[in-house]
């Protein structure tokens, strides 16, 4: 049953039963102080701060956490608060892993000072971005809904933005717009494949950072405005909304921002929303 309509059920029936009280006072040994407890009730029934649960999570989501912890795309593992403590009593990590294949092409020239400039051409055929996270939560907490309390609704905001489906695609763009790695060589012999190939997982590499930086970015900002759990997030929809836009982008000083505009204009990126950003 929703959450909300347990409570309202709960405010009601405590509210009544301390109407009657008041009203006959005969059958029941209590005074005018009942409908205040009735009253009470309600309040605490509306309270998630007192109750410590937040509502029910749409069925949508409960189904993408299930699925991801089935699919190893979302561990969550219960530690015990006895143990030395850590700067926060939930925390989440993520890691960001790529596989891709490709096939090149290498030219070169003989430029100034007898050293050779060397230009890889990479194709790529097959581009795999993947996010995992990790969330680490007290064993206190209702481990079978662990979703549905506020520290897991924290931990899980912040796999929202690592699981937002606007990452993968702007990772694969950048992997496919990589068109020429410019390399110098001293000799001939050095411009093996494995060499050419080394260059190009170097800067594969750094473009995998640039999208983890932006990721820990926005996990950083969603910590501040929301005093790291303890405040919801304001305007919801609209934090999820401009994840990963041009906008958000260019206030984090994306390093692969011109290369991501041709697919920033996109409808299907543009269009691509987050599962999660109607949770609360
Ligand atoms: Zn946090």
């Amino acid at each position: 049953m929703d959450l909300f309509l347990k409570r309202t059920l709960f405010a009601v029936l405590a509210c009544r039963l301390g109407e009657c009280c008041f009203v006959l006072p005969s059958l029941f040994p209590c005074r005018a102080g009942f409908p205040l407890l009735g009253m009470l009730a309600a309040i605490i029934a509306f309270s998630p701060v007192i109750l410590f649960a937040a509502d029910e999570k749409p069925t949508a989501v409960v189904n993408w956490i299930h699925a991801a912890e089935k699919s190893d795309q979302l561990k969550v593992d219960f530690y015990d608060p006895n143990m030395p403590p850590k700067a926060y009593p939930g925390w989440t990590d993520f890691e960001l892993s790529l596989t891709y294949k490709f096939r090149h092409q290498t030219r070169w020239r003989l430029g100034k000072g007898n050293v050779y400039a060397v230009t890889i051409h990479p194709t790529f055929t097959a581009v795999k971005p993947a996010v995992k996270h990790v969330v680490q939560l007290p064993n206190t907490i209702n481990q079978s809904h662990w979703e549905d309390s506020i520290l897991g609704r924290h931990e899980l905001d912040h796999v929202a933005i690592g699981s937002h489906p606007r990452l993968l695609m702007l990772t694969s763009h950048l992997v496919k717009n990589l068109k020429s790695v410019n390399r110098k060589a001293d000799q001939v012999a050095d411009v093996t494949n494995e060499w050419a190939q080394a260059a190009i997982t170097a800067e594969i590499d750094l473009r995998r950072l640039a999208i983890q930086q932006l990721i820990t970015a926005n996990n950083v900002n969603l910590d501040l405005i929301t005093r790291h759990g303890g405040e919801t997030v304001p305007d919801r929809e609209a934090f999820f909304d401009r994840l990963f836009l041009k906008e958000n982008l260019d206030e984090l000083k994306f390093l692969y921002l011109g290369e991501s505009h041709k697919l920033l204009e996109t409808d299907e990126y543009r269009q691509a929303k987050s599962l999660f950003h109607q949770q609360d």
